[in-house]
């Protein structure tokens, strides 16, 4: 298992942690400025300041870019929102390519409205997947498919454990692999397992941290700072790194009622004390 007791080269901040109040550009002198060597925007957070300034503003600081946020979001209830969905992926891996993501991360989508059928719904992820792979494996941007926990299952990802999501990419081929965070599949009895099993394949794309609360208060914003809550992080960090993941640890935490009120500066800090001692 990797030192991690002074490192900052395996860090990488996940720019939602900070987004209520700094814009990506801040965020970007952030990194710099606390020696945090990478980061994982978000695709509003691009538009908001302009994909050609912030991919020169990452290159010039010298940041890896651990993953891009997001693709996915394949299911819907007509074919034609089906198709702006699939277009949508196709420019979200332009401009993870244009920004020099080492993945463009899926949260693949949930039930579509109206809809009970979560067998169909999985049908739409795979055929979705399918239709964009090609073009991402010909710009030589692998796809990682996150599983979520279970409870964003009906809106946001019904792929829900990392069985799963291997699974369909054993279906798909090269190209594709898993994003791994350890909030969504930390309560999963067979993750060791499978985590050997992603590795095999070098289908570990990304690994991502931060802690399960109790209570946790909200399903979306309400996710801890690593060592506050429950999850055995370095144990799971060892199974990754066991299994042949060489990248950074990224830190994602939305807060709404914590971290995001605090000041960034401070935040940044925090996480990085916390990547030092607790990850
Ligand atoms: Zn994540």
């Amino acid at each position: 298992m990797r030192d991690l007791s002074n490192d900052t080269e395996l860090l990488s901040l996940n720019a939602a942690t900070v987004r209520k109040r700094w814009n990506l550009s801040q965020i970007i002198e952030g990194c710099v400025r606390h020696n945090i060597t990478g980061i994982a925007p978000w695709r509003d957070q691009v538009a908001e300041c302009g994909l050609a300034p912030i991919a020169k503003q990452i290159r010039d600081a010298g940041l890896q870019v651990s993953g891009y946020c997001r693709g996915g979001m394949f299911p819907a209830a007509d074919a034609a929102t089906r198709r702006d969905n699939i277009e949508d992926n196709i420019r979200a891996i332009d401009e993870a390519t244009q920004i020099g993501a080492e993945c463009l991360v899926l949260v693949v989508g949930g039930l579509p409205d109206g809809s009970k059928d979560l067998n169909d719904a999985h049908t739409q992820v795979e055929d979705g997947i399918s239709a964009i792979l090609e073009y991402a494996r010909k710009n030589q941007m692998p796809l990682a498919i996150e599983p979520l926990h279970p409870m964003y299952a009906a809106d946001r990802a019904c792929v829900n454990t990392l069985k799963h999501a291997l699974d369909i990419c054993d279906r798909m081929g090269t190209g594709i692999g898993a994003a791994i965070d350890v909030y969504h599949v930390w309560w999963d009895p067979d993750l060791e397992t499978q985590i050997v099993r992603a590795g095999q394949n070098d289908q570990i794309l990304a690994f991502h941290v931060c802690d399960w609360l109790v209570p946790t208060n909200d399903m979306l914003t309400d996710r801890g700072m690593m060592g506050d809550g429950i999850i055995d992080i370095p144990k799971i960090r060892n199974w990754v790194e066991r299994a042949g993941f060489r990248g950074q640890c990224e830190v994602e935490i939305f807060s709404a009622e914590n971290w995001w009120k605090k000041d960034p500066d401070e935040v940044l800090k925090t996480c990085i004390t916390r990547h030092q001692t607790v990850v």
